[in-house]
């Protein structure tokens, strides 16, 4: 995980010199004349600005009394975080949602997108669930995509994407493109990866609650992916193999670029 906290800044950087829309002497040379809309052929998601949620922190595990605040999330109240589960060769879930972000991040920039972490390294403890909501929120982000593992019994096994339901008068308006990021991520998650749905939550990879704060507290269109059940041994083996999750981190870039273009 060190090299890779290294390497982030790094490639943030790289992009962000490459994204420059400053004008070469060759372009500022040419005659006035009717100009086309600016291309975003292989920047498709210029102007689109997506909020990366790594679950979890590794901090967490250390810090129980912070972590075990609790935290108002409208239909109830909720400890302010969690460490996470564990896959049974010791490969923590916080390391594993902090290195699919940071796979998943310059692939959206790359498309153009303007990216923004709740957390900034996998070292820290919390936030808790309403500032990761309120970040998305204050970054009026386009998307919203919180990443996890799931931590159910070793004998169920695939991914399930989650929805906000509706709470009247807190949500109303990102329920349905809610749902239009959800199936997106479904899809580009189910055919990228090759991992079934679910065996033991939700329906066709898909369901819908009202009891986490990230998603009840987001204004802006929001989804979980719980990537697999790390619990399970075959789950397990995929998920802690650096070459899967990029190709998790493409499928999600993939299921991000279809609801966002
Ligand atoms: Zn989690």
């Amino acid at each position: 995980m060190r090299a890779y906290q290294v390497a982030l800044p790094a490639l943030a950087a790289l992009s962000t010199a490459c994204g420059g829309t400053v004008p070469t002497a060759h372009e500022a040379a040419l005659p006035a004349s009717p100009s086309p809309a600016p291309s975003t052929a292989g920047r498709p998601l210029a102007g689109k600005i997506v909020v990366l949620d790594p679950g979890h922190n590794g901090g967490n595990a250390a810090h129980p009394k912070e972590i075990n605040r609790q935290v108002d999330i409208i239909t109830g109240r909720k400890a302010c975080n969690t460490t996470g589960t564990v896959t049974a060769g010791g490969y923590q879930e916080h390391a594993f949602t902090w290195d699919v972000a940071g796979r998943l991040k310059p692939i959206l920039e790359g498309m153009g997108a303007k990216v923004v972490l709740t957390r900034p390294n996998d070292k820290g403890v919390g936030p808790c669930v309403t500032e990761r909501a309120a970040i998305g929120n204050e970054a009026r982000a386009d998307a919203v995509l919180s990443i996890h593992g799931d931590g159910a019994a070793p004998g169920e096994h695939g991914f399930h994407v989650i929805m906000p339901g509706l709470i009247p008068g807190h949500n109303d308006e990102v329920v349905k493109p809610s749902r239009r990021l959800g199936l997106a991520i479904r899809d580009a998650y189910r055919s990228g990866t090759g991992l079934p749905y679910s065996t033991y939550r939700g329906k066709d990879g898909l369901e819908t609650r009202t009891d986490l704060g990230g998603l009840n507290l987001s204004k802006r269109p929001a989804v979980f992916i719980e990537c697999g059940n790390m619990r399970n041994s075959g789950d397990a083996a995929k998920m802690s193999d650096p070459a899967f999750r990029e190709r998790i981190a493409t499928s999600l870039a993939n299921g991000l670029k279809r609801y966002l273009t």
